[in-house]
């Protein structure tokens, strides 16, 4: 196979045989002969040993760098250890990046990163293109929990303290898409916020030490230095959470797309906020917080000052802004379905 042709075939595997990028990044881990490795997965090591006709010590080396490099991923099937290369595109850019940031292997290519970011800026539209184009949302704002913890009919799945309590087990990662400009200074929010809910999920991080397991009590306190921060907790759709993230607008790989270039990716939370124009006092601080352009000031004759009211087509519910409105003047209200959450 040529050199081009094995990067093509690696890039093909997460279904972007074409990409300029992908094809760049598995270069830059990979050398044509470990490319051509990683193409014959999956396999035990055992099974790679003979195909490859090296000994088995030398096998599992080469499948455990493969796997600090986050170009292969190990799971267990029927009790036994097997590895699999990379199989989405989401997939290889988080375990990619984060065996970079995390100086998995030596020496890191931390350059893959800043191709990443420009991977999420060009090609990366013609998958949303396709996400759009399937007409649903793929997954949706969960509200910042202190502001709907009194909700009569809050949902499991869309309570954040009880999802986590449900959690058979939490770890958390760094967020792939805003580590680097938290790195630069360009973010002062926290970071190490990216949460995985499941068995596999949570070994992975910890076989991979590419993060940390929580105790509920530590996620918790999660939870609320998200909400004080202003981070949007976001979740896939469905009956089950399987991961939360906590995001802004300027980074994420789905919320960039969708409030700068106007995508329609991921739905709002079933609320919506309000404003008490009473309480109101007009200080202008929910403006700061809603990164949706959802909330405006208007003029009351008589009032020296404006105040603040919520334009319910762009509210995504995230209850950011009613965490820390001063007056208690905003709040969220229930205004979509429960069957919403999982359609
Ligand atoms: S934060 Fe609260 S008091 Fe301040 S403008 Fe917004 S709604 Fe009014
Ligand atoms: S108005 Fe903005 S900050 Fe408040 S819940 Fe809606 S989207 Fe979130």
């Amino acid at each position: 196979m040529s050199e081009e042709d094995v990067y093509t075939q690696l890039a093909g595997r997460v279904n972007f045989p074409k990409s300029r990028y992908i094809r760049m990044i598995f270069r830059r881990l990979l050398t044509p002969e470990d490319a051509e490795m990683v193409l014959s997965l999956p396999a035990t090591v055992e099974e790679f040993a003979e195909k490859h006709h090296i000994d088995r010590e030398k096998a599992a080396e080469k499948l455990d760098l493969f796997a600090r490099k986050g170009v292969v991923i190990p799971f267990e099937k029927g009790g036994v250890k097997r590895y699999s290369c990379v199989s989405h595109v989401i997939q290889v850019h988080d375990a990619t990046i984060h065996g970079t940031m995390n100086k998995r292997y030596d020496p890191p290519c931390d350059d893959i990163i800043e191709t990443w970011k420009k991977f999420r800026e060009t090609e990366w539209f013609e998958v949303l293109r396709d996400m759009e184009a399937a007409g649903r949302f793929w997954g949706r704002a969960i509200p910042a929990y202190s502001t709907v913890a009194d909700q009569p009919d809050l949902q499991p799945i869309e309570d954040l303290r009880a999802i986590l309590k449900n959690a058979p087990g939490i770890a958390v990662v760094d967020c792939p898409c805003r580590w680097l400009q938290v790195q630069r200074g360009e973010c002062d929010k926290p970071t190490f916020v990216c949460l995985s809910l499941t068995p596999g999920s949570v070994k992975y991080i910890n076989d991979q030490k590419i993060g940390k397991q929580l105790t509920l009590e530590e996620g918790y306190r999660l939870l609320e230095e998200c909400e004080q921060a202003g981070l949007i907790a976001t979740t896939g759709m469905g009956d089950k959470v399987r991961q939360l993230c906590f995001c802004e607008t300027n980074e994420c790989i789905i919320l960039r797309p969708q409030v700068k270039y106007g995508y329609k990716l991921w739905g709002p939370s079933r609320y919506q906020a309000e404003v008490d124009p009473d309480k109101c006092k007009g200080c202008k601080t929910c403006l700061e917080r809603c990164y949706f352009g959802a909330i405006e000031m208007y003029k009351v004759p008589g009032k020296k000052k404006a105040k603040a009211r919520v334009d319910a087509e762009k509210c995504f519910g995230c209850g950011l802004c009613a965490v820390t409105c001063p007056t208690k003047a905003l709040s969220m209200k229930a205004v979509r379905p429960v069957e919403y959450l999982t359609q």
